[in-house]
């Protein structure tokens, strides 16, 4: 044994590549069709009448089809944050930046998205935004079509009011 081998490992190399075919289903087809036109569109459970967003097709408490459309505005509220300050490889975004749960008006579920605009230090919960959206000619099927969310200025929301989707 050389005096390499009884020295632990701390760390490993390894060049990984993984390549797949994403297979969106119905509902979130529709959810990425309407993307392309700068619309953002949720499903409404027909039992407990909660919105998602984006659209899965069902009901995850309910087990029901979701059937019913809902276009949602552009705009909504923090519920939660955190300030990215840690580079990592491949960060395309100048640090500190903040990555956010947005609950868009109208829908009962968060989803992930950059708040920028504002110094990442004054970011807070139940703060209103509004999308910033990609040059028209830059649309696609995806939620990058939407660049970040920024503050509108309105008065921030009551904890109240989005207490139950942290
Ligand atoms: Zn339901």
């Amino acid at each position: 044994m050389s005096q390499v081998a009884s020295e632990p490992v701390t760390a490993v190399e390894t060049p990984i590549r993984l390549q797949y075919r994403y297979t969106a289903g119905h509902a979130t087809t529709r959810f990425l069709r309407a993307l392309t036109e700068g619309r953002l569109l949720g499903q409404r459970c027909p039992r407990c009448r909660k919105v998602y967003v984006p659209p899965r097709g069902s009901c995850p408490t309910c087990g029901v089809p979701t059937d019913e459309e809902v276009p949602l505005a552009d705009r909504g509220i923090v519920t939660s944050f955190c300030i990215v300050n840690v580079p990592f490889v491949g960060h395309a975004i100048e640090m500190p930046y903040v990555a956010a749960s947005v609950l868009l008006d109208g829908a009962d579920i968060t989803f992930q998205h950059l708040v920028q605009e504002i110094p990442a230090a004054e970011v807070r919960m139940g703060m209103r935004i509004e999308a910033v959206w990609a040059p028209r000619e830059e649309w696609g099927p995806s939620l990058e079509n939407i660049r970040h969310f920024r503050p509108t200025g309105e008065p921030d929301a009551a904890f109240e009011a989005y207490k139950e989707h942290l």
